[in-house]
C-alpha cells in the first residue's frame, strides 16, 4: 500500500493523523475512490470534477489545483503497479483546536493506493445478495462526504443478514445502496433513481447509463418503488468503482435467478467496460 499525507508520500499509514484533525473529529471532508486499469484512471476526470463539486458544496478549499491532485493520484497508482489499483483520497478541513465553525487551517489531502479487488465472470454470474433498509441519511447524499455512519450501519446489517449490500428505501422508493447505485431490469427496460440530491451520482452509474443508451435499450431514470424492486424486477444490479456492475441474486427473501446469457444486463456490462476504458466523457 502506498500512503500520502498532507504534502508527501509516507512509509506507513499509521500514526500520522493529528488527534485534532477535522476528518477525524467531525468527518469534515470529502473523498473519492478511483480504479486504475493498466495505468488508466477510469473516469478520473469525472471523479476529480465530482471532488471539486463536493468541495464547493461544503465550502471547502482544495489544498491544490485539481491538476496537481490528479498528478498525485496518478503517481500513487503508478507506484502500486500497472494492474488493477484503487486510489482512495480525501480532503479534510485540516488540523485545528476542536471547535465546530470553520477553522483557520490548511485543508489536508490524505491518500492510500493499493491493488484493487477484481471479480471473475463466474462470481458475477452467481451474483450477490441484498437487503433493503430504511434510508435514514441526510438530504445531501449527492455530496461525497466523509460522514458514512448510516452507510456503515446499513452495510453491517447486510453482512449480519448474510447479504452483501444494503439498498436504501426512502419514502417507499429505492434511492441507492450503502456503497453503490442500484438498477432494476424489467423486460428490456432499465430503471435507476435520478441523480438528485438524495443519491450520489456514481461515475460507474454514468458509464452504465451511457451503455444502456448506446445499445438502444430504454432507461427510466425514475425511482423504483420498494414493492417493484422487491417483487417485480427480473434482474437487479449495483454499480460502483470497485465492483463495476454486480448482479443481485436475492433481494430480502426473494431469489433472483442468474440473468440468462442473452440478458440485456450482460450486453450493458460489456459495453460499459468498453466505454469506461475508452476514456469517453460521462
Ligand atoms: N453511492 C454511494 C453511497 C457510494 O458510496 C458509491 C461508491 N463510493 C456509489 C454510489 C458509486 O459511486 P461510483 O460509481 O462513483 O464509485
Amino acid at each position: 500500500t502506498v500512503y500520502y499525507y498532507r504534502d508527501r508520500f509516507i512509509e506507513s499509514g499509521r500514526e500520522v493523523v493529528p488527534v485534532e484533525e477535522r476528518a477525524f473529529n467531525y468527518g469534515d471532508g470529502i473523498y473519492e475512490v478511483v480504479r486504475f486499469e493498466a495505468g488508466h484512471g477510469v473516469g478520473l476526470t469525472e471523479h476529480l470534477e465530482r471532488l471539486r463539486n463536493s468541495a464547493e458544496a461544503i465550502r471547502l478549499r482544495l489544498p491544490h489545483p485539481l491538476e496537481k491532485i490528479r498528478e498525485i493520484v496518478v503517481e500513487a497508482a503508478s507506484r502500486v503497479g500497472a494492474g488493477a489499483v484503487d486510489v482512495y483520497f480525501q480532503i479534510s478541513r485540516g488540523e485545528a483546536p476542536r471547535s465546530h465553525a470553520f477553522p483557520d487551517a490548511e485543508p489536508v489531502l490524505a491518500l492510500f493506493a493499493r491493488p484493487g479487488k477484481t471479480y471473475t465472470d463466474e462470481f458475477r454470474r452467481a451474483g450477490v445478495g441484498a437487503i433493503t433498509v430504511p434510508d435514514e441519511r441526510w438530504a445531501n447524499c449527492w455530496i461525497k462526504s466523509l460522514n458514512l455512519l448510516p452507510n456503515v450501519l446499513a452495510k453491517q446489517a447486510a453482512v449480519e443478514a448474510g447479504a452483501y449490500e444494503a439498498v436504501f428505501v426512502r419514502d417507499g422508493f429505492v434511492t441507492e445502496a450503502s456503497a453503490s447505485n442500484v438498477f432494476g431490469l424489467h423486460g428490456d427496460v432499465f430503471y435507476t433513481a435520478p441523480a438528485e440530491r438524495e443519491i450520489l451520482n456514481g461515475i460507474t452509474r454514468r458509464f452504465v447509463i451511457a451503455a444502456i443508451r448506446d445499445l438502444g435499450y430504454t432507461l427510466k431514470e425514475e425511482r423504483m418503488s420498494a414493492a417493484f424492486f422487491e417483487q417485480e424486477v427480473e434482474a437487479a444490479f449495483v454499480t460502483s468503482t470497485t465492483m463495476d456492475m454486480m448482479p443481485l441474486n436475492s433481494v430480502n427473501r426473494r431469489k433472483l435467478p442468474p440473468p440468462p446469457a442473452d440478458s440485456p444486463l450482460w450486453a450493458v456490462l460489456n459495453r460499459m467496460r468498453e466505454l469506461s476504458r475508452s476514456g469517453v466523457a460521462v
